[in-house]
């Protein structure tokens, strides 16, 4: 490929502005910086070393992308996942900037190559798994091209404390220090914990570093929670997501590698293209299985948490999690795969109790073989537990509570969470509570203690079998809430839990019992009052409302739009939002340009791509929409 640019053009040269705006237009088709975007690019262009702890889809790429185009020398990025350099890197091409990869995905040819390459200053970029760095070429690399700076993507992962521990990051270190002059060096990361922070700063040795930690909000995602008492009904409630959200993008999170194969099979019985993707499955189902997610030829993706960390698919529209995960941290960081292009997007949550009891029994129990857990650590872990279960059972803001777990100090009210906009109210459920008491009361009269299940099941009158052969349907209580919506009780069953007016006893099979708080409650004469959402409140949300905005011409060019995008992205062998972003056509959707100085105005269009599309795309607007109504032509 000619490219533009190669490291060894002067400045002045390069027949671009040479004002970083101009850089962040022409290349990458923007016109704005995103928050701490930047302050950090003049940083690393004063030659400091950098920090930059932002949340996953806030732009950190950029930020050393656009220096690294204005630096004497070649940039190497270090990142652990191999089977996302290519992407990486395919999408600095279709902006015609040259960069390449080094990892064992690489025929022997192709490495060399590219090393080769490399030395004759070809590139601006070379993206690198830190295993990379301990090979003789690289070190001698270092010796024949000028190393201007060293980014290390996901820095997390040089410490024990994060999450995603990678030894091989300990090598940077060193090698950083064999090069002749010492470059930049710019350490990237979401994760912000104080112990991971330091770990960084020291392992890398930062000199003066330029630390930046942006707030951890994203607008764009709406939150939400969505009780589901029986895990078997969640089925439903996903099924009915999807198709009112046909077409999206999304990604299911799942606990076990059981459940995900089960939900991708019924999944794709039920009509719907899913893949799936856990640590079980062999590297090459895997592999293919990320790359059909990726180049969209199947929409859905449902994995377990080994999927995710560095996916960079700008258009996942939704990440739902079909079991609550074991902490906050890796909530926020899963549900943050979504709406990376800063388009609405909905990070949903399906809440069971059950996935409360399978968490703790992940977290307490040592699978065979396994030494035992550290007390310590476990009593940690499922500290980490209940700050999680909070998230999924409270009624106050649900954005409020994620950014306050990480120290931002958010108000009481987003607007955009499930909490904010479906309107609660305030209920008296005393004569409720005093049903559900009596009928457990009633039950151990009868020296017998049952779960929540057949509780709920006896309120309502029930007739399975096992409730029949003991004798239960002759309860006074019997049938005495008929009229209530199992879930309603069950979820004053929690509440009257949670307040201690009843009390679950045994680990394995937890059964309700009377508690000495109970009698308050018989013998109340005042209301007792409980947030409980509306019984006809419908979840209203904002992307809903976004896309009931678009007209139904938009919404058919908006569709030609994408079948343009994705044809090309076929031919080219890419991922379509390589090609455009969805935020990027639905801008096109509403500024509709017919010509080339109007297509340049599009968000994510830079000079590169007007030149490539710019043709095509304008015609096919003009040809939908007409030739005159979206403004002068040129
Ligand atoms: P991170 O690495 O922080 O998770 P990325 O660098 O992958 O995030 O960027 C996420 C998305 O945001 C990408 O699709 C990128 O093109 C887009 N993006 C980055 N900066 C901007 C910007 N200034 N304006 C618009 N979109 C941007
Ligand atoms: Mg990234």
């Amino acid at each position: 490929m000619d490219s533009m640019l190669d490291a060894n053009t002067p400045l002045h040269e390069l027949g671009v502005e040479q004002d970083i705006l101009g850089i962040l237009k022409t290349y990458f088709g923007f016109t704005q910086f995103r928050q701490g975007q930047e302050e950090i690019i003049r940083a690393l262009l004063n030659r400091r070393d950098v920090l930059a702890v932002m949340p996953t889809g806030a732009g950190k790429s950029l930020c050393y992308q656009v220096p690294s185009l204005l630096l004497d020398g070649l940039t190497l990025v270090i990142s652990p996942l191999i089977s996302l350099m290519k992407d990486q890197v395919n999408a600095l091409e279709a902006g015609d900037i040259p960069g390449a990869y080094l990892n064992s995905s690489l025929t022997p040819e192709d490495y060399y190559d590219t090393i080769r390459r490399a030395r004759e200053g070809r590139y601006k970029m070379l993206y690198l798994a830190p295993e990379r760095l301990k090979r003789e070429d690289l070190r001698l690399l270092g010796e024949q091209v000028p190393i201007a700076m060293v980014v290390i993507d996901e820095a997390h992962c040089i410490s024990q404390w994060g999450h995603d521990f990678r030894p091989s990051y300990f090598l940077i270190q060193s090698f950083i220090q064999s090069l002749p002059t010492r470059p930049i060096t710019a350490a990237f990361t979401a994760t912000a914990t104080d112990k991971v922070k330091a770990d960084i700063l020291a392992i890398l040795q930062l000199e003066d570093p330029f630390i930046l930690t942006t707030g951890f909000n994203r607008e764009n995602l709406y939150f939400g929670v969505q009780r589901i008492p029986y895990a078997q009904d969640k089925m439903r409630a996903l099924l009915e997501y999807l198709k009112k959200y046909p077409d999206r993008s999304g990604i299911i999170y799942c606990a076990t590698r059981k459940t995900v194969e089960d939900l991708c099979d019924d999944l794709n019985a039920a009509g719907f293209a899913a893949t799936r993707y856990h640590a079980g499955l062999e590297d090459e189902e895997r592999q293919h299985n990320q790359d059909d997610f990726i180049y969209d030829r199947k929409p859905l993706m449902v994995a377990t948490n080994a999927f995710g960390m560095g996916i960079d698919k700008s258009n996942v529209s939704f990440v739902i999690h079909y079991n609550m995960p074991k902490n906050i941290e890796s909530y926020y960081q899963e549900a943050g795969r979504a709406g990376r292009d800063g388009e609405a997007a909905d990070c949903l949550l399906y809440y069971s109790p059950q996935d409360v009891q399978t968490n703790r029994y992940l977290i307490t129990t040592s699978a065979p073989g396994e030494p035992p857990r550290d007390p310590e650590l476990v009593g940690h872990n499922l500290e980490l537990l209940k700050a999680m279960t909070y998230y999924a059972t409270t009624h106050d803001c649900l954005r409020s509570q994620l950014l306050a777990y990480f120290g931002d100090t958010p108000g009481h009210y987003c607007g955009n969470c499930s909490n904010c906009t479906t309107q609660f109210e305030s209920v008296d459920i005393r004569v409720a509570a005093q049903k559900i008491i009596s009928c457990v009361y009633r039950i151990e009269q009868r020296g017998k203690r049952f779960g929540k299940l057949m509780v709920v099941d006896i309120l309502r009158g029930g007739k399975g079998q096992k409730l029949l052969s003991q004798g239960l349907n002759t309860l006074s209580t019997y049938g005495i809430m008929a009229d209530t919506d199992a879930h309603r009780i069950r979820t004053i069953l929690d509440y009257l839990v949670a307040q201690n007016y009843l009390v679950l006893e045994g680990d394995a099979y937890p059964v309700l019992c009377i508690a000495p708080r109970s009698w308050e409650v018989i013998q109340e004469k005042t209301p007792l009052l409980m947030m409980l959402p509306k019984e006809s409140a419908s979840p209203r949300h904002k992307q809903s409302e976004d896309l009931e905005g678009l007209s139904s011409l938009d919404e058919s060019l908006l569709s030609k739009l994408k079948a343009l995008r994705n044809h090309l992205a076929h031919e080219a062998r890419l991922p379509a939002y390589i090609i455009f972003s969805d935020a990027s056509l639905q801008d096109m959707c509403r500024k509709k340009p017919r010509t080339p100085a109007q297509f340049l105005a599009v968000s994510g269009v830079g000079k590169v791509k007007m030149e490539k599309y710019g043709n095509l795309f304008t015609r096919l607007i003009q040809d939908t929409c007409g030739r005159h109504s979206g403004g002068p032509q040129g």
